[in-house]
């Protein structure tokens, strides 16, 4: 089996981006390929491809990083609120991750709602540094 996010969490001395904060169902990370500064994915501990295989321990912990993620990147990013969605639906990223967008004050009107995609899945020279990432998840940790 061949997951991104499995890979990830298994990286003994993972840089920031990859661990902004973590316990022992959760691990939340800055978006690899993304374009938009704050783009955050929140991924259980352990491979699961439906929601419903969630744990109750780990369904308990989920409302809580959902909401503190949002408070820290409302903090840092000055985003006016936050987008949750979960798909796990792309060959190898069918680890459930659930997507914390921040949605910002400016953000075109295309770019709202289901259309703040346009800034998943972007080019390499278009995404955010990884070192704006580790910078943004010192920040976001200080939040946390
Ligand atoms: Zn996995």
């Amino acid at each position: 089996m061949d997951c991104y996010s499995c890979r990830q969490d298994g990286q003994a001395a993972a840089p920031p981006r990859e661990r902004i904060a973590a316990d022992e169902h959760w691990r939340a990370a800055h978006c690899f390929d993304t374009s938009l500064p704050g783009w955050l994915v929140l991924v259980p501990r352990r491979h699961v491809t439906t929601v419903a295989d969630l744990t109750d321990a780990e369904a308990a912990g989920l409302g809580l990083w959902q909401v503190r993620l949002s408070r820290a990147l409302t903090a840092v990013t000055g985003c006016v609120k936050t987008y949750v969605v979960q798909f796990a639906e792309k060959e190898g990223f069918a680890h459930v991750h659930f997507h914390i967008v921040p949605r910002m004050p400016d953000q075109p009107d295309d770019r709202r709602g289901p259309g703040v995609f346009g800034y998943l899945g972007v080019p390499e020279g278009e995404r955010v540094s990884e070192r704006r990432r580790d910078e943004l998840a010192a920040a976001l940790r200080a939040h946390l």
